[in-house]
């Protein structure tokens, strides 16, 4: 049985006295979860959130990588130092990341193997802008960008690998793409894993959805067969919100 998993990705919000205090809050109500509960936090947030999280069935994450071990790369954090921080997933190739800071298919991937390598397990984001949905290129480009974020990634590292369908229209706006047709979208993903890695492989990857879900939508969306989860915006940062999409997952 696969096990679901919710990841909260905070963005750039909470400083470290609010980092706490959202934890405390999130922690007793989904101290039940059956799901895996993540909570992606900003950097500088990662030691508290860790210190808060003890203890509970919170796990931690970032939101980014940088794939080299070391060097002259102003600004940014290795895989080493956040494995050193205890932190469980990252997220690579978030769309803001694409949008605003230039990531492409290929330094995604060289952020999730770094990931990888340091031990750590992903979440890969994929999804297509509007422009792309409006001209009929959905799949194509959640194929191409599933197929090149992945290139070199073992079979047995893909099992610490979580693919997160993100169609960037639908992030931080309120639209949300229908049930249906996320699930649809998510077959098409799980098809280039069998494509890649052979059936088992396809059937057992997780894969999110994301997108404003919400307490309101989280119950349909997680009803759909291929949805094993949720990357949560907005909604992450409400406590009694992120829990009920939690509970809709346990
Ligand atoms: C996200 O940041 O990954 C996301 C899905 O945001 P929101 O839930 O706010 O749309």
């Amino acid at each position: 049985m696969k096990r679901p998993i919710i990841a909260g990705n905070w963005k750039m919000n909470n400083n470290k006295a609010e980092t706490k205090e959202l934890i405390s809050k999130i922690a007793p109500l989904v101290k039940d979860a059956k799901c895996e509960v993540v909570v992606c936090v900003p950097f500088t947030s990662i030691e508290t959130a860790r210190k808060a999280a003890r203890g509970t069935n919170i796990q931690l994450g970032a939101q980014n990588v940088h794939w080299a071990e070391k060097g002259a790369f102003t600004g940014e954090i290795s895989a080493n130092m956040l494995a050193e921080l205890k932190v469980k997933y990252v997220i690579v190739g978030h769309s803001e990341r694409r949008q605003y800071f230039g990531e492409t298919d290929e330094t995604v991937n060289l952020r999730a193997k770094a990931a990888l390598n340091a031990g750590m397990k992903v979440i890969i984001c994929v999804g297509e802008t509007l422009e792309e949905r409006e001209s009929g290129k959905t799949a194509e480009v959640v194929i191409r960008q599933t197929e090149k974020a992945l290139k070199d990634i073992t079979k047995q590292e893909l099992k610490r690998v979580v693919i997160a369908y993100e169609p960037v229209w639908a992030i931080g706006t309120g639209k949300t793409a229908t049930a249906q047709d996320a699930d649809g979208t998510i077959k098409i993903i799980r098809k280039v894993i069998r494509k890649l890695y052979g059936r088992a492989s396809g059937q057992s990857i997780r894969v999110q959805y994301g997108g404003s879900m919400n307490a309101g939508n989280a119950a349909e969306l997680m009803a759909m067969p291929q949805i094993d989860g949720g990357l949560i915006g907005g909604a992450s940062l409400k406590p009694e919100d992120f829990a009920k999409i939690v509970n809709c997952a346990s």
